[in-house]
């Protein structure tokens, strides 16, 4: 493994050197207004407490200690000998004895401490963060832990900023909670920082301010648009003007075509008002449920809370996988993994866009995704809903109707479509097929 701090071949070529950056930010820290976290904390989230059982676990570990404690089943009665790992290089791994044991049991909510600290060197490498007292949480996924976080600072009737469009999976969870939506657009270079200065210095004295901003940096979910440096350090700006906290949900962020990585919200953080989530879904597997939080303790610690009395932690047996590969890879090799990620997304994007030029030109405009997996297709249309939903799917093209990703829905003639899943044939005849539909 790279030791923390010294920075690789392949890190200088993949990210911006952030040191510079990190003591600039530094200097502009208004961390001491924005000490107090209990002020964004939800009603609920203040009635969250430690679970009694839970907190024992980290006696476990104190050599002599007796357990008559917990209720941990034993592991000589699960019937899992080991686990082979095949990669696709063609390395074996088999995982076996007490590294399998410690998986099959139950572990820790905030996660496999063998993961956490693999996963802070990543974070250390690739953003740099100024504010160094950051926690790391991993959870099942990062929708996981966005929606405990949203949960633990957003009380019913509350507005969240939030981008517009934007990932609809958040929506979901954010309309039953009562959240009303202040949208902040986004255009070709992401978030617009104008829009959300003029929103917050409009804002009626009488109404509760809205103290969360919820947005995805690179390759936003639907339009596949990437918010550019320049704006999000003006975002942060706001932010601290304002006291805002950021929650930057970047699964694609790994998923950029070009090098170096844009730096992120998080590598810009020196007060503190950062919560940022990764996640391994778009770059080592969805199905394994895996995502991680990087913030200031205060506030991952009411998303662990919330795990403490939900799902009790992440899954053992998918952090030991996840884990096993990266440490096996280093961050380089990792970085290295994600590179031809984002490179097999490239071509598809691409091709895809080639076919949206031969059959569509004319009929319909789209943004050109410089990373992640999404292209917004806006059709020559007032509503796409009924086309996308009715004849399109007769015509068996499955596309998401525009109207889905507005927070406040309203009539639109735009359609997400992705370009990671289907060959580059069906790609093309689905632009043939949606072209004869228009
Ligand atoms: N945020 C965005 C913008 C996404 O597109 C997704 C996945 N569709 C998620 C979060 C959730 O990802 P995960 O699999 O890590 O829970």
């Amino acid at each position: 493994m790279t030791a923390a701090g010294s920075k690789p071949q392949v890190h200088k070529k993949l990210s911006r050197d952030l040191s510079q950056l990190a003591e600039e930010m530094k200097r502009f820290s208004t961390f001491k207004q924005v000490m107090d976290y209990s002020q964004f904390f939800s009603e609920n989230s203040k009635l969250r407490k430690h679970s009694a059982i839970r907190a024992m676990q980290k006696y476990l570990s104190i050599p002599g200690m007796i357990s008559l404690g917990g209720g941990l089943p034993n592991t000589q009665t699960f019937p899992f000998e080991s686990i082979s790992v095949k990669l696709k290089t063609g390395e074996t791994i088999e995982l076996k004895d007490k590294v399998l044991d410690k998986a099959l049991q139950y572990g820790s909510t905030p996660g496999d401490s063998q993961l956490v600290d693999w996963l802070r060197q990543l974070q250390e490498q690739v953003h740099n963060p100024p504010y160094q007292s950051y926690d790391i949480c991993v959870g099942n996924g990062s929708q996981d832990l966005i929606t405990k976080a949203m949960e633990a600072l957003i009380n019913p009737g509350d507005t969240i900023l939030i981008e517009s469009p934007t990932y609809v999976g958040i929506l979901a969870f954010l309309r039953p909670l009562g959240a009303k939506f202040l949208e902040i657009p986004v255009d070709n270079q992401g978030i617009q920082p104008d829009a959300l200065e003029e929103a917050l210095l409009n804002w009626p004295d009488i109404a509760t301010r809205p103290k969360v901003l919820y947005t995805v940096p690179t390759a936003g979910n639907p339009t596949g648009l990437s918010t550019i440096y320049e704006r999000k350090k003006k975002v942060y700006e706001i932010a601290q003007k304002f006291n805002l906290i950021i929650l930057e949900d970047d699964p694609y962020y790994y998923l950029q075509f070009k090098t170096p990585l844009t730096p992120s919200y998080f590598s810009l953080d020196c007060d503190g008002r950062v919560l940022r989530f990764d996640s391994v879904s778009k770059i080592l597997s969805g199905g394994m449920r895996v995502g991680w939080v990087s913030g200031p303790p205060a506030l991952v610690e009411r998303i662990v809370l919330h795990g403490m009395a939900t799902n009790l932690h992440p899954s053992g047996v998918s952090q030991l996988l996840v884990h096993t590969v990266l440490n096996k890879w280093g961050v380089n090799g990792f970085l290295e993994h994600t590179r031809s990620v984002a490179q097999f997304y490239e071509k598809r994007r691409d091709a895809f866009l080639h076919s949206l030029d031969t059959h569509l030109k004319g009929k319909a405009e789209w943004t050109v995704p410089e990373a992640g997996m999404f292209v917004w297709i806006k059709l020559p249309i007032n509503d796409s809903f009924d086309l996308i939903t009715n004849k399109a799917r007769e015509a068996k093209i499955l596309l998401v109707p525009g109207v889905e990703f507005f927070p406040n829905k309203r009539d639109t003639g735009y359609v997400r479509a992705s370009y990671s899943y289907a060959t580059e044939e069906e790609m093309d005849e689905a632009c043939r097929r949606l072209a004869e539909l228009l």
